[in-house]
């Protein structure tokens, strides 16, 4: 059972009348592992005549509603204790409801301001749910009660959360000074060790002596592993925590979940749905115990190096797509970081961003559009998302380079590494995938708020202001981008290899770039202002002009969009994103009748724009100026974009490549015309057996004209078709 323990002295004080026990004498047996007499105290105080005793007495008992009922009753009175408010606040939270828990909190506050254990409860809400301010909660519960031990202890856990092993080590410490049953402070300092490759069982051992049964301990362990992405590690230490602790079904929801990241079928069920069953029904309990169910939705679609689960609703689709892509991926990177995966790499595509979402619960600043256990990828399906607002090509690309450098390093690589590297290698893939400054970034480049490299990390984790997180994203692809441009390609390899013998950033720095991070730090932002400072600068200037040019398209004034346009431009041409001038410029262009119009949309393209109906547009355009190979190549970029729901798409990209006697590429695309269910089936399969039949393919052209004729007897050119397979020799199939 997971549980908020110690209650402050003061509380054994604090009323008057018959007191059976003392609730923090009960806990405290409870914490202590004295279960038979912890449970007799619990008994006695629900014999109270106080209702908070009683609650109390329930919650130890574990009787969660008559609890909750104690607590209302406990808090009506207007002059009740602070307290009850921050403890039912506590049992709230303990019971998956942390939005009523953290009301409970405020309340607490607004009565009290000076409370710390509100603080407390306030900031383990936080910490959560990596919104940023628990930290700053548990500083303040600090600066109120230095002596509060629980303040420590949260301070303590989401420093290493934070990668900030002194500063944890140093909270540990003082929540350890101030009691020496502090468990949680404990935990801490096994996982400090724990995450170095150090032996913990100095620490451990000294959590078995106050209590043999904590598995808490364990779980914590275990949480912090999970948070730097050693998941099965993580899985041992929930096993850990549930042989001590057989009852910790936190415990046991915790393992199914990892379970489940680590790409395990059966496992996981019987974990949630035990945890589940004994009453732990949180809400990534109850979401994973659902994905797991709605897996018999997915077709499993496996070759020698990969593992592909598909929603069977577009399995038919996607696969032709995602499959070839994974394999260049693999080629690419077995290359490039010079090895080879030890096992099959999993990758789960989800229709439904919320399925997805489920995959991420509990991870910090993961969850956007894919993410990676190890060898197993989870990400969304371009149908879970807005046309337009998610290409399945780069994320593939992003989430596989963590498969190879999680597993090159043994999951030993700082957050900020990982992720600059697979942000670096979309851009190296395809210019049009890089790193594209985005508004925020600016501003936070013109700001000056740039992390040193030695402190990147926090901006993934607990970041210090909402856009932190993208921002973030775009400093630690930046900085591989200036590393590879700058020492080469290699460097960056080499860096990888210093991060898989447990060097810190620090380290890598130095032994790698011959550099210490301050000396980095000033080459690095050198060159950022170099290729941004105008940009930011005039960001402001940007943006005003920007709205001017918006306004004048709105009046259809195209000739001052024509004029002012290109300014604009120039102030930054990165953005590519809602009202960017490229498309205002287009329809300007093309109210003008102008040839400009294609001109300005490849620009729009190059810079990395990926609305599909622009893209379309662009497509037509270049078609009709005689380049049917622009516009296939135009096309092929929607097919990492939006691929679903859009036969129409691969039916004018299939009769382009047809007419270039491109047939390969015809019949990939008339396939996925057939998969989205076309109400013309009959002229789907048709044409798709005429692509088949030149390329030679007679007995599949052969399937697929009957497959027309099925759906249209009378259909004269497909019994053409077939009388003239049927008396062509075959040549293959
Ligand atoms: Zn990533």
């Amino acid at each position: 059972m997971r549980c908020l323990v110690a209650i402050a002295a003061f509380m054994l004080l604090s009323t008057v009348g018959v007191r059976a026990a003392v609730p923090a004498d009960c806990w405290t047996l409870h914490k202590h592992g004295a279960s038979a007499k912890a449970q007799y105290c619990f008994e006695s105080l629900i014999r109270s005549t106080h209702a908070y005793d009683r609650s109390e007495g329930y919650w130890g008992l574990e009787q969660w509603e008559q609890a909750n009922s104690q607590f209302r009753l406990a808090t009506q009175p207007i002059d009740s204790p602070v307290l009850y408010k921050v403890r039912w606040g506590m049992l709230l939270h303990e019971r998956f409801n942390d939005s009523d828990s953290a009301d409970l909190f405020r309340e607490a506050l607004a009565k009290d301001p000076s409370n710390a254990e509100a603080y407390v409860g306030l900031a383990v809400i936080s910490a959560e749910d990596f919104d940023g301010k628990a930290a700053a909660y548990a500083a303040k519960a600090i600066t109120l009660d230095p002596k509060l031990v629980e303040a420590h202890e949260v301070l303590a856990d989401l420093a290493l959360t934070n990668d900030d092993h002194e500063a944890a080590a140093a909270e540990a410490d003082k929540a350890i000074a101030l009691a020496d049953d502090a468990l949680d402070a404990m935990a801490t300092h096994a996982a400090i060790e724990l995450l170095a490759d150090h032996s913990p069982d100095l620490w451990l051992a000294k959590i078995r002596a106050v209590n043999p049964h904590y598995g808490e301990a364990y779980a914590r362990i275990a949480h912090q592993l999970e948070l730097h992405y050693r998941y099965e590690d993580a899985v041992a230490w929930y096993g850990k925590a549930i042989e001590v602790d057989p009852q910790d079904w936190s415990a046991h929801s915790a393992l199914g979940i990892d379970l489940m990241r680590l790409g395990k079928e059966n496992e996981p069920y019987q974990e949630l749905q035990l945890a589940y069953s004994n009453g732990y029904r949180d809400a990534a309990t109850v979401n994973s115990l659902r994905l797991l169910d709605s897996y018999k939705n997915f077709d499993t679609i496996r070759d020698s190096s990969t593992i592909l689960k598909l929603n069977k609703s577009e399995s038919a689709l996607l696969l032709p797509y995602i499959q070839p892509e994974l394999q260049t991926i693999l080629a690419t990177y077995k290359k490039k970081y010079r090895m080879t995966l030890p096992g099959p790499v999993q990758v789960e595509v989800y229709p439904n961003h919320e399925d997805f979402a489920v995959r991420t619960t509990g991870m910090p600043g993961l969850g956007a559009l894919g993410v990676t256990f190890g060898e197993v990828v989870a990400m969304d399906s371009p149908s879970a998302r807005k046309p337009g607002d998610f290409n399945w090509g780069s994320t593939l690309w992003h989430e596989m380079s963590h498969v190879f450098i999680l597993t090159a390093t043994n999951h030993r690589v700082p957050r900020w590494f990982t992720e600059g590297l697979a942000v670096h290698e979309e851009g190296m893939h395809s210019p049009e995938w890089r790193n594209r400054v985005t508004p925020d970034v600016l501003v936070a480049i013109r700001d000056k708020k740039l992390l040193p490299i030695d402190k990147l990390d926090r901006g993934f984790v607990f970041p210090d202001y909402p856009a932190q997180l993208v921002v973030s994203y775009f400093q630690a692809g930046t900085i591989c981008d200036f590393i590879g441009e700058k020492w080469g390609e290699a460097k960056l390899l080499d860096m990888v290899h210093s991060f898989a013998i447990m060097q810190t950033t620090t380290q890598a720095i130095q032994q790698n770039l011959a550099l210490v991070p301050d000396q980095f730090d000033k080459q690095y932002l050198a060159w950022i202002d170099h290729k941004y400072g105008s940009q930011a600068a005039h960001f402001d200037e940007w943006r005003e002009k920007l709205k001017s040019v918006v306004t004048a398209a709105e009046q259809k004034q195209y000739d001052m969009v024509r004029q002012q346009g290109p300014a604009v431009l120039a102030l930054y041409p990165e953005y590519v994103d809602d009202a960017n001038v490229y498309e205002l410029m287009a329809d300007a262009y093309k109210a003008a009748g102008t040839k400009s119009e294609a001109a300005i949309l490849t620009a729009y393209e190059y810079a990395g724009g990926e609305s599909p109906t622009t893209l379309k547009r662009l497509a037509i355009l270049e078609e009709s100026l005689g380049h049917p190979a622009d516009a296939i190549a135009t096309l092929q970029r929607l097919n990492y974009i939006y691929p679903v729901k859009d036969e129409e798409l691969h039916r004018h990209l299939g009769d382009l490549l047809y007419t270039q006697k491109q047939f390969a590429g015809a019949i990939r695309e008339y396939n996925a015309v057939v998969a989205c269910n076309p109400v013309d089936r009959a002229g789907a399969e048709f044409n798709l057996a005429q692509a088949y039949f030149a390329a030679g393919q007679n007995v599949k052209a052969q399937d697929s004209v009957l497959a027309a004729l099925e759906a249209a007897p009378g259909y004269r050119p497909a019994q053409k078709l077939l009388l003239q397979l049927q008396q062509t020799p075959s040549k293959s199939n």
